[in-house]
């Protein structure tokens, strides 16, 4: 029987840790926090945010892997009556549509946008330059980065289908992503996995193959390896529980600069007291702006779409991503190009800046997927790549 360690136990190393006892081997899940889940972990309490993903992609090969064993659990679906509260900020206004020329670069069978130019020169050839701005700002919503439009063409462009495709591929798993990593720590457990939480591991093992499912930055550290790095982004993420308000907006997508708005107890009532109303804003910032600059457009955002609130506020919270929403792939690179999953030595990676395709949580599934297969020495297991 093979046996694998599996350092980090979040949304890549629980991926890991299944896919390799159902293979059969023996496995050992080493993780630092008290709980597991990284990324994906829930706040406790009366306000159930997300430090990381709230939305599932329906189209991703997660999707279907964690369908296929029951592990996606209850979802929260929109009502009609709020999906139609979704507004776009366009020239300092909200609208409800999007400019129309924007549509030339979301309509079916265009091109698919080359690796080595960036995306603004690409959108701007087919579209103009105005609308080629506010595809860029509106992919931010799938990449946190402050400027959408300098990365490569053919990564935004997949974001920005990903991100636009109707019916919607965002789907919210009820009271958080926290009970998606609940079922997989359950299902890991039945297969037999061992799970040490309060374990950091400082030095690799070196009696059997090991999956670092960390993020890159501690897996550089972990494996002394200065060159695993990657472009990622910084993003303002601002928390407010506010008293609820007829006809409060669902959703604000900024096309004036990259950042959204989301009322996730639209969706989804579990998340905050009875009366009150959960929202997150993420807007990203360059790496000259501070936390309080995303803040400042974060509030002009809520002043349009959110009448009266600053008086209906009851709880905020602000914080700020650095490096922690994934990978973005800068003009003539691809996800081919970041750090390969397969280190030597029986050492893989696994996590959502290396080497694996896929919008972000599913580059980490994607590279979990990989990084087992090649360490119990499959060609594939149930591996779907784009
Ligand atoms: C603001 C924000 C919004 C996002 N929105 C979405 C979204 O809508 N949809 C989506 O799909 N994705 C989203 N993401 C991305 C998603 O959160 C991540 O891609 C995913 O959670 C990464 O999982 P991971 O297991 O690769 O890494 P992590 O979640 O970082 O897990 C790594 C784990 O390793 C542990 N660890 C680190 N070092 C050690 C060590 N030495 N020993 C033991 N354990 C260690 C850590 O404690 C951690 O638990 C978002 C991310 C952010 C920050």
């Amino acid at each position: 029987m093979h046996r694998i360690t599996v350092i980090g136990g979040g949304f890549a190393g629980l991926t890991a840790a299944v896919a390799a006892a159902e293979a059969g081997a023996k496995v050992t899940v080493h993780e630092a926090h008290h709980t597991l889940g990284g990324r994906a972990r829930t706040a406790e309490g009366p306000y159930r945010t997300n430090d990381g993903p709230h939305a599932l992609y329906s189209g991703g090969p997660h999707w279907t892997w964690l369908k296929q064993r029951d592990l996606l659990g209850p979802l929260a679906p929109i009502p009609a009556l709020e999906a139609a509260r979704m507004r776009l900020r366009h020239h300092g206004v909200l609208r409800r549509t999007p400019p129309f020329a924007m549509l030339k670069l979301l309509r079916h069978g265009i091109q698919q946008a080359p690796v080595d130019s960036d995306f603004m020169s690409w959108a701007t050839r087919i579209a103009g330059e105005e609308a080629a701005r506010a595809a860029a700002h509106y992919s931010a919503v799938a990449l946190f980065h402050h400027d959408p439009g300098a990365l490569s063409a053919a990564f935004v462009q997949e974001r920005l289908r990903r991100a636009t495709k109707l019916p919607p591929e965002a789907h919210y798993p009820r009271g958080g992503w926290a009970s998606v990593i609940d079922r997989m720590a359950a299902r890991a457990w039945n297969l037999g996995v061992r799970m040490e939480t309060l374990s950091r591991v400082d030095t690799l093992p070196t009696d059997g193959p090991v999956v670092v499912a960390t993020s890159l930055d501690a897996a550089r550290r972990l494996l002394g390896d200065d060159s695993l790095t990657w472009t990622s982004g910084r993003t303002t993420l601002i928390d407010l529980a506010l008293r609820t308000r007829r006809g409060d907006a669902f959703a604000v997508s900024d096309l004036d600069s990259p950042g959204w708005l989301e009322r996730f107890t639209a969706q989804d009532r579990t998340l905050a007291p009875a009366g009150e109303q959960l929202i997150q804003g993420q807007i990203p910032i360059a790496p000259y702006e501070k936390k309080a600059d995303g803040i400042v457009r974060a509030e002009e955002l809520l002043d349009l779409a959110f009448g009266g609130w600053r008086e209906r506020v009851v709880w905020r919270s602000e914080s700020v991503a650095n490096g922690r929403t994934g990978a973005v792939d800068l003009p003539g690179t691809s996800w081919r190009d970041r750090p390969a999953v397969d280190r030597g030595d029986g050492v893989y990676l696994a996590g959502d800046q290396v080497a694996a395709p896929g919008v972000l949580s599913e580059v980490s599934f994607n590279s979990a997927l990989t990084a087992v297969s090649l360490a119990l020495g499959h060609r594939t297991l149930d591996l779907k790549q784009a």
